[in-house]
């Protein structure tokens, strides 16, 4: 007889772990099925040299006492089980120059002031409107309310031309441009402002990798008799009319459960769902959905004692390139960095002649194409920082292909499906489905990243247990 679980939760990233969290502390029986040999996703990290790194994951903001990503790991059980630095300032290196970003709204005010005293007004004006966005969104925010909709339907790239006409000062805004995919163009202004406002509050990150909030999630989960099965990539969902029966993982194993929360890509969980219920037309119109761009990460070992250790990540957005330079916190308190990572946007057009192929057996050609790449962007970070390339030891570099295949996120996308202030209906989705023991969370459900996906994961817990509990008084 296969084991019932009360909830089955299909993938083990950063959705997947914090949700299964929060439902076996209510004492549920769930059951985490991933796809990789490693929990993670996104966040999972690796091993080379001796030396541990991060895939994805840089920062996060809004993380001190009182702050909402501070509440949302206390309400998943989590709240200071963590190492986290704090970050003080970013720095922002743009056409015109080097400026201090810092990671309070209120410093972060004078010091604009201070750059551009004639967009004094602008300044104020902006601010105002990303508190409001920002300070709306609460333990309780529910998506299914459409409140908020009405900034989710403006443009943040408008919204920003509309507060100065100072491109200085514009360009300044935008300086966390990476952070949305470099697509500000299509970015909802409630996005903008919510992460931004997030990043204004307060900024940190996990002393020493994205390791240890893994593992921390993992105890909390196995503590909880929770079951977490790696190597289990999902293939089939199976349907009784509007109810999930059990899904069939690649192995032939089947897992049965009263309800069934998915974190995958809605392009990846769609096409596993043999039912009447999903029309033609629903099925082609998530297929079509454009996906927000992917990146490209080099993992750089510096030579020893070399290069200083600062805690100020760059975002270097000159000719034309947005790129994230800056040094991971060890946490062994330093003078000199051990490490540096790049990120900069990517996407898998370039990496096309090795689109069939799977990691570890891409021929030479891939590794030489990665290690220019790698060299170019060297060469471009060592404008704005010189003696930087003359102290690199050895690096690694992950592309879109890197992420897809890891991942499963189609074309290697860094934040899911690409959200779009003109197609609001189509590019937010609620938790709930059309199966009525079916929910849905992860980075493309509302947003993305370490925020967007805590309080999707919230949502989506909320809402399923409240499914489970009316189900056993009826
Ligand atoms: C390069 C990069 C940098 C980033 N930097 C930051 C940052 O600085 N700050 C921040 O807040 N956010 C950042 N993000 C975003 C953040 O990492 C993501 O929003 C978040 O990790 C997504 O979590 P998820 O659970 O929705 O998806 P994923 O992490 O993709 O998890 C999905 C999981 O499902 C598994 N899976 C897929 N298919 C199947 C299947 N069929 N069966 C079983 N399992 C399956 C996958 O292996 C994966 O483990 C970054 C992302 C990237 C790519």
């Amino acid at each position: 007889m296969p084991k019932k679980f009360d909830v089955v939760i299909i993938g083990g990233g950063l959705s997947g772990l914090l949700s299964a969290s929060a439902l076996s502390r209510k004492g549920l029986k769930i059951c985490v099925l991933e796809k990789n040999r490693d929990t993670g996703g996104m966040i999972q990290s690796f091993n080379r040299e001796g030396i541990s790194f991060d895939t994805g994951m840089n920062f996060f903001g809004a993380f001190e006492k009182g702050q909402i990503q501070n509440e949302l790991f206390k309400s998943f059980g989590i709240a200071g089980k963590t190492n986290i630095t704090k970050i003080s300032n970013f720095e922002l290196v743009a056409k015109n120059g080097k400026y201090k970003i810092p990671n309070n709204f209120e410093r972060f005010e004078k010091q604009l002031i201070s750059y551009f005293p004639k967009e004094k007004e602008g300044i104020k004006v902006f601010l105002k409107q990303i508190k409001e966005i920002f300070y709306h969104i609460s333990l309780e925010s529910d998506f299914e309310d459409l409140s908020f909709l009405q900034y989710y339907e403006k443009s943040a790239l408008k919204f920003i031309n509309s507060v100065t006409k100072n491109r200085e000062l514009a360009e300044l805004l935008k300086f966390n441009n990476l952070l949305f995919g470099s697509n500000l163009e299509t970015t909802p202004l409630y996005i903008y402002a919510v992460i931004t406002g997030s990043f204004l509050q307060s900024a940190g990150t996990f002393t020493n990798g994205s390791k240890q909030f893994i593992e921390v999630l993992e105890n909390q989960i196995l503590n909880n008799k929770g079951t977490i099965l790696t190597k289990k990539e999902v293939e089939k969902i199976i349907t009784k009319n509007d109810y999930i029966s059990h899904c069939v993982c690649n192995d032939g194993t089947a897992y049965f459960a009263d309800t069934f929360l998915s974190t995958l890509h809605p392009q990846n969980i769609i096409p596993k769902i043999q039912s009447p219920l999903l029309k033609t037309f629903y099925r082609k119109r998530i297929a079509g959905l454009s996906n927000s761009k992917a990146s490209l990460i080099i993992n750089v070992i510096l030579n020893k004692k070399t290069v200083l250790f600062d805690n100020k990540p760059k975002f270097i957005n000159t000719e034309g390139k947005s790129v994230l330079f800056y040094f991971p916190v060890s946490g062994k308190n330093e003078n000199y960095a051990g490490t540096a990572k790049i990120m900069i946007e990517d996407n898998v057009a370039p990496y096309s002649q090795w689109t069939d192929t799977k990691p570890n057996k891409r021929k030479d050609n891939y590794n030489l194409y990665k290690n220019e790449r790698a060299k170019e962007i060297f060469n471009f970070i060592e404008k704005y920082f010189p003696g930087f390339k003359e102290n690199i030891h050895n690096y690694f570099v992950s592309t879109p292909l890197t992420f897809r295949d890891y991942t499963g996120s189609p074309e290697g996308s860094s934040y899911g499906i690409l959200k779009d202030y003109t197609k609001s209906s189509e590019t937010i989705f609620s938790v709930n489905t059309k199966f009525k023991n079916l929910f849905l969370t992860g980075q493309s459900i509302n947003f993305h990243g370490l925020l967007g996906v805590s309080i999707t994961s919230s949502i989506a817990c909320t809402v399923l247990t409240k499914y489970i509990t009316n189900r056993k008084i009826n």
